[in-house]
Order: C-alpha cells, then sequence, then structure tokens
C-alpha cells in the first residue's frame, strides 16, 4: 500500500527507529505518545484493522499480542502493568488503517481508554 504511512515505515520510506522487530512485526515509539511507554507494534504485512483479519491469520494475530508482551519487557515494565490497545474502525478511533497495537504504561492508568 504505497500510500499507508505504516507500510511505509515498515520499508524504511520514513526513518523511524524500532524498538524491537520480528518475521512479521515491527515495534516503533508512538510519535504522539499518551503514556511514559507508548509503542506501536505494527504488522509488516498490510491488513486495514481488526475488522479484516482472516481466520488464517491466527498465526500472525498471536504474534503481535506476544509482540506486545516482549515489548513490555523490552521497556521495563512487565511487572508494573500496561494496556494493550488495539482502536478498530471510526467509532473505534482508528485513525491509522493499518492494524497496530498500542502498548501504553509507565505512569497509573485510568478507565478503559487508550490512556
Ligand atoms: P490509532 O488512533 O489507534 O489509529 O493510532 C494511530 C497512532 O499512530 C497515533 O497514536 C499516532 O500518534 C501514531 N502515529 C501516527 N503517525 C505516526 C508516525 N509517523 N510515527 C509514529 N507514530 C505515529
Ligand atoms: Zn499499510
Amino acid at each position: 500500500m504505497a500510500d499507508c504511512i505504516f507500510c511505509r515505515i515498515v520499508a524504511g520510506e520514513i526513518p523511524s527507529p524500532r524498538v524491537l522487530e520480528g518475521d512479521d512485526f515491527i515495534a516503533i515509539r508512538d510519535i504522539n505518545p499518551a503514556a511514559p511507554v507508548h509503542v506501536l507494534v505494527i504488522p509488516r504485512q498490510h491488513v486495514e484493522s481488526v475488522a479484516q483479519l482472516q481466520d488464517d491469520d491466527r498465526d500472525l494475530a498471536g504474534a503481535l499480542l506476544l509482540a506486545a508482551r516482549d515489548v513490555a519487557v523490552h521497556e521495563g515494565i512487565p511487572e508494573s502493568g500496561y494496556r494493550v490497545v488495539i482502536n478498530t474502525g471510526t467509532e473505534g478511533g482508528q485513525t491509522v488503517p493499518h492494524l497496530h497495537v498500542h502498548v501504553l504504561g509507565g505512569r497509573q492508568l485510568s478507565g478503559h481508554g487508550t490512556a
């Protein structure tokens, strides 16, 4: 997807240091962090959102959750706790139409929002 910002980051066309990366994903810091730790786990493959995941995307979906766990360890917050958020679609507050997982932490979070 040539006009997709996260595809361009995955391709290295937009420089963005990787916190972690794996076969299926990259993890980068959110450009507008809502918490001291705010990392985005982004699949290398363009999938628009959770709503577009297929039944045979089980491995990819699992890899993203395990990547979120690994990001939390990398950021030193596996014990203090953190929030894993996937905004989906317009009313879900998704602004970038390339599936991504927010990992938020480093302070006490409240409520059910992203921060
Ligand atoms: P969402 O609202 O769930 O679609 O989240 C999109 C997130 O991507 C927001 O938190 C933005 O701050 C973040 N974002 C947008 N562009 C970039 C970028 N170039 N690098 C890092 N994060 C970005
Ligand atoms: Zn994309």
